[in-house]
């Protein structure tokens, strides 16, 4: 397991080392393109763009959309955040390829909610990448990439619910209030998590009140809570030592905990402002966090499909996991909804504003 772990994190490191080199590609390009130009400080772009403790390596906004396409080959303050899901993106694919190698491909409607997760992972990992990679356009690219955003984590969030209740949840668990209402309730706070965070970014400028982390943390963290118990409830009365995926688990919610931390302090900026511009800044960090959480859950998921696949239809029924199905693309459609609606909402302020 720490083998794993140990691979990925050399593989991250690999990855960041490849950024020395990154400028004299941009350099290299044709002159009749469009480069992007050098980075600035936080005091020369609006204050929608800096962060705090992040003094250098902004991109100056309202260049050309293609300046910032390339500006995934410059150095900046959002690289990191860019690469760290695109990179995590092949290695979950990776993984699971080599799953279905080792378990021989059988493909019924047991494996959906598996799919249905790794496609939600994958979203959330574009949605995230396209974010940074395109947020310093313009105050308008920025609102819109980021509420686009919200949506990936919403539809991630449900696909993690999917994976925990067909694959972990016990028996005792499922009769219970939680287990019966559990698919309705993480759809519900995934609605409501992305709803929660497009307001809170729509609705508040900087200085940002205290209201706008409430109407952010509420909604997500119900939705994590929610879609984590069958995983709690079966690391607290079950033996790890029985059940192998149970370790894989417990990591990936220590994972997530740190992931949480993170992106809610700015941490290690805040200690040492302008010392982790480029590279390691509290974002960064909780991306790299996020895609381990991500990588364990899918060898847990693969650990419990295996060993229970030819029950998982006489469990639930098929009727039930074709409902948990079609409840994915019906919530992904509603936060996007909710998205375009608060982009709406949101270019009728910036108007009342100017005017
Ligand atoms: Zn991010």
């Amino acid at each position: 397991m720490s083998g794993f772990v140990l691979q990925r994190l050399t593989t991250i490191t690999v990855s960041v080392k490849q950024f020395g080199r990154i400028p004299n590609l941009v350099q290299r390009l044709p002159s009749s393109l469009p480069s992007p130009k050098p980075t600035v400080s936080a005091s020369q772009v609006p204050s929608l763009f800096r962060e705090p403790y992040i003094l250098t390596g902004y991109r100056p906004i309202h260049q050309n959309w293609y300046c910032y396409l390339l500006s995934l080959f410059q150095k900046h303050n959002e690289s990191l955040n860019v690469w760290s899901h695109l990179l995590a993106a092949p290695l979950l694919l990776l993984r699971w390829w080599s799953h279905f190698g080792n378990l021989g491909y059988h493909l019924d409607i047991s494996v959906l909610p598996l799919c249905l997760f790794i496609v939600s992972a994958l979203i959330c990992y574009f949605c995230s990448s396209v974010a940074h990679l395109f947020q310093s356009h313009s105050e308008h690219a920025h609102y819109y990439v980021f509420f686009m955003d919200y949506v990936g984590v919403a539809v991630y969030q449900y696909g993690c619910a999917l994976g925990h209740y067909f694959y972990t949840s016990a028996p005792g668990w499922r009769a219970s209030i939680f287990g019966q209402y559990f698919l309705h309730g993480t759809a519900f706070l995934g609605l409501m998590s992305s709803l929660g965070c497009c307001l809170a970014k729509s609705r508040y400028r900087k200085p940002y009140p205290l209201q706008r982390k409430i109407c952010q943390i509420i909604p997500s963290s119900l939705a994590y809570f929610l879609g984590i118990s069958p995983v709690v409830h079966r690391l607290l009365t079950v033996s790890w030592e029985e059940e192998p995926s149970l370790n894989m688990h417990a990591l990936q919610i220590l994972f997530f905990l740190c992931s949480a931390l993170f992106f809610s302090c700015p941490i290690p900026e805040c200690f040492f402002p302008g010392k982790f511009d480029i590279f390691g800044h509290g974002h960064q960090i909780f991306h790299v966090l996020l895609s381990l959480t991500t990588l364990s859950q899918l060898e847990a998921f693969f650990q419990e499909y295996a060993r229970n696949r030819e029950n998982i239809v006489d469990i639930f029924g098929e009727s039930q996991i074709w409902w948990a199905c079609v409840s994915f693309p019906v919530l992904a459609i509603s936060c996007l909804l909710v998205a375009v609606t608060s982009m709406k909402s949101n270019d009728k302020n910036s108007l009342g504003v100017i005017l």
